[in-house]
């Protein structure tokens, strides 16, 4: 019985490769530097595996950046602005796709499917001419097999290459990206036999794109693809890894019938549903790479229910047929728990990070081959039983209240419209009032502050009087710049989810439980262990505070609970809406202390809620259902007079704009820094929003700081579409990572441009 990981976390276990990269880019270490810390993490991962005993050892997944980025650098797709001169691709050429230089910027980051994990997107048209220009897959094989590991390299399929690219400037949207199989194919086939003539025997590609809602002509291409490639695969044995959900019907038909390919990796922990086409029809001969143990997630695999499944597989399949893998690369979990030395015995007893999945994936394929280690299967088994028995994570009248949400429904008494005139009558805003987003920028001063009440090097008297005083000073500029309704700034914030699970019951931080984001960016979700309850008021201590500065209405800021959601890291042992569910109820009672405290405008950000968008249309509908129901809960108890924001970071909402109609909030912010015109032309085809709205002025992203005309210009264009009394003025997002000579002077435009509109109106 054989083990298998789909692919491996990069940064290290205490973040090397960040720490060595950033370096690098700072000039502070030399190219072989950077080398010697990545080599270096790539040698302890392969040793790490070959000793808990994988069989099936990745390599390739190593990168310094991105694997879609390794992807275009093999297939030499360098976009001709980075005057790349056609050699195998170095430092130079790579880090200026990713990162842009000097005279050009970087190539576009998205979204690798529903990770919080971003990827470069490759930019193609008919013109590009793709050459075999990094041997990285075949170096990183040989460079395993010189420590005596052997391994099975790891490539980004082309019909997944293909399928995530985007035009190229110039070429038409159009464009059938799929036409360049024929052109990328010959790369492939030589990567293909560098790799046999190193001595490879096995090749697995990454194909995660089949789970995705694909046409019979996507489907066509990924068959010809693996046609085209079957001669030069000759001799090997090749996996074709899927993840991320389960593999619809047709795709599954149409994938397992592949000839040339002899092993499939399924994600049997999101796609359940694979399992019964799996019971339904599995090819004759071939290899199932079951993937049971969840690489999205940092619980304990449930092992007894693990063996289960797998002995059923076992049946269907084949004894010598059955692998043993993770659900997808452990890119997307913490790294290793053992650098957790803080975090409380009895919750760490129900965790496994990277490390410990290894180790868990080994575990299931020696006890399948009937070499269980019991004394292993009983500490797992006790650890399951404790988790679900915890009086930590159990708290029934949460349960309860949650419970009751489910199958009602939540909404304001009175319309927004009706909302809106009785708000008015107590803010008596201008039109076109101007507001900003929340954060200002983070000094260094104010890190510094935080650090040391944290360390408890400063009292909490201190840290409350050096807080309150950079409150002042950002109420005091606001009111210079005469913005009509303020914020307190967020100084005592770190960051926008962290800040409120470390308030909430149920929720537990560990110190190095880093997760990639993109390139040497890393996040460190929270984990959501238990029921979420607020012991006490989380904001209102601050909020009070600052509406006590001024006379101006001062904006409640609170995170929304879907957005709390989607950047943690959630329970698997009840459905996501629920603890969704329960995140709303603690935000609905800082929201009601709050209007109590006097606090008429309260802004509840949901940054995160389109990411939580699943894979797949069919399940669209319930998922926003439950996300927006959960947001609505949170506001449902105030008064008519009080106005609820809420902030999104994203202009790309059109597909889910009768959702955001529906959160039923009084103004909605939202980023629209790359275009005013995807976001303007939903309101063009004539959806009605009653609602006050926001897009973003300016782009906080970019420290180029906007004109007054600008703006103004802007603002104009919104008004062609948007009515005159719901059109808010404010920057895209909040100000933290600005700085205050940037803020200053572009907020100011800001205020002057909204004033000479308003005197034109
Ligand atoms: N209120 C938060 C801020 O201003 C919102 C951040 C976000 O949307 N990501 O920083
Ligand atoms: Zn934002």
């Amino acid at each position: 019985m054989a083990s298998h990981i789909v692919g491996y976390p990069r940064m290290g276990p205490k973040r090397e490769l960040k720490f060595a990269l950033e370096s690098f880019w700072d000039k502070k270490s030399t190219a072989e530097e950077l080398e010697k810390v990545a080599a270096d993490l790539r040698a302890d991962i392969w040793k790490q595996m070959s000793s808990a005993g994988i069989k099936y050892i990745p390599s390739n997944t190593f990168s310094y950046y991105d694997q879609v980025l390794d992807t275009i650098a093999m297939l030499g797709a360098v976009p001709p602005r980075y005057n790349w001169t056609g050699a195998e691709i170095g430092f130079d050429t790579y880090f200026s796709m990713a990162r842009g230089n000097a005279s050009v910027p970087a190539m576009e980051m998205t979204k690798w499917f529903d990770t919080n994990y971003h990827f470069i997107v490759p930019e193609l048209g008919p013109d590009v001419k793709f050459t075999y220009a990094s041997h990285k897959a075949v170096n990183e094989y040989k460079e395993a097999k010189a420590l005596g590991v052997e391994t099975v390299p790891v490539l980004v399929g082309p019909f997944t290459f293909l399928s995530l690219s985007k035009p190229a400037k110039g070429v038409d949207k159009t464009f059938p990206k799929l036409s360049l199989l024929d052109k990328i194919l010959p790369v492939y086939k030589e990567v293909i036999a560098d790799l046999k003539a190193a001595g490879a025997s096995t090749i697995q590609f990454d194909e995660p794109v089949l789970v995705m809602d694909l046409e019979s002509h996507q489907l066509e291409a990924f068959v010809k693809a693996y046609s085209e490639l079957e001669s030069s695969l000759a001799g090997f044995h090749v996996i074709v890894e899927t993840y991320f959900a389960d593999v619809p019907e047709e795709a599954y038909k149409v994938l397992t019938s592949l000839k040339a390919v002899s092993g499939f990796g399924f994600d049997l922990v999101r796609g359940t549903k694979t399992l019964d086409l799996i019971k339904a029809g599995f090819p004759a001969g071939k290899f199932l790479y079951a993937g049971v143990v969840d690489g999205r997630n940092i619980w304990a695999n449930d092992l007894a229910g693990s063996l289960t499944t797998l002995k059923e597989l076992e049946g269907i399949v084949g004894k010598d047929k059955l692998v043993v893998s993770s659900s997808c690369s452990l890119l997307h979990t913490a790294v290793d728990l053992v650098n957790e030395p803080k975090l409380d015995k009895e919750i760490k007893s129900w965790l496994a990070f990277a490390a410990q999945k290894v180790v868990e994936v080994n575990a299931l394929a020696k006890a399948l081959a009937g070499q269980k280690d019991e004394e292993f299967f009983s500490a797992n088994a006790a650890a399951q039983a404790s988790r679900k028995s915890s009086p930590r994570v159990t708290n029934e009248a949460v349960q309860k209240a949650a419970a009751a949400l489910r199958g009602s429904d939540h909404r304001r008494a009175t319309n927004v419209s009706a909302r809106l005139e009785a708000q008015q009558k107590k803010l008596s805003l201008p039109l076109l009032p101007t507001t900003t987003i929340g954060s200002f920028p983070q000094t260094l001063e104010l890190r510094r502050v935080r650090r040391e009440y944290k360390a408890k090097k400063i009292t909490e008297e201190e840290y409350i009087t050096a807080i309150k005083a950079e409150i002042k000073k950002v109420v005091d500029l606001q009111e210079d710049l005469d913005i009509d309704v303020l914020v307190h700034g967020e100084p005592e914030r770190n960051d926008m989810v962290e800040y409120f699970g470390e308030q909430l019951s149920g929720f537990a931080f560990t110190a190095n439980g880093w997760v990639q984001s993109y390139g040497s960016r890393c996040v460190k979700p929270p984990i959501i262990y238990g029921d979420v309850s607020r012991p006490k008021p989380m904001t209102v201590f601050w909020s009070t505070a600052a509406q006590s500065m001024t006379k101006r209405p001062m904006k409640g800021m609170l995170t929304g609970p879907v957005t709390i959601l989607n950047w943690s890291f959630v329970r698997n042992d009840q459905p996501r809406f629920e603890t969704c569910y329960q995140i709303a109820l603690a935000i609905k009672d800082e929201v009601e202390d709050l209007e109590k405290a006097g606090i008429t405008v309260i802004q509840i950000d949901e940054a995160a809620l389109r990411e939580g968008l699943p894979l797949r249309k069919a399940e669209h509908a319930f998922y926003l259902d439950w996300a927006v129901h959960s947001f609505r809960i949170t506001n449902v108890g105030v008064e008519d007079t009080t106005q609820i924001h809420t902030h999104m970071c994203y202009s790309n909402f059109n597909d889910i704009i009768q959702s955001i109609i529906d959160m039923d909030a009084d103004v909605i912010t939202i980023e629209n820094s790359r275009s005013d015109e995807k976001l303007l032309s939903v309101f063009r085809e004539g959806v009605k929003y009653g609602a006050g709205i926001g897009p973003g002025v300016y782009d906080i992203h970019s420290p180029r700081i906007p004109s007054t005309e600008e703006i103004a210009d802007r603002v104009k264009k919104m008004l062609a579409v948007l009515d005159t009394n719901i059109l808010w003025v404010n920057p895209d997002c909040g100000l933290k990572t600005r700085k205050y000579t940037e803020v200053k002077p572009a907020l100011q435009h800001m205020v002057v441009a909204a004033k000479l509109i308003r005197a034109e109106l």
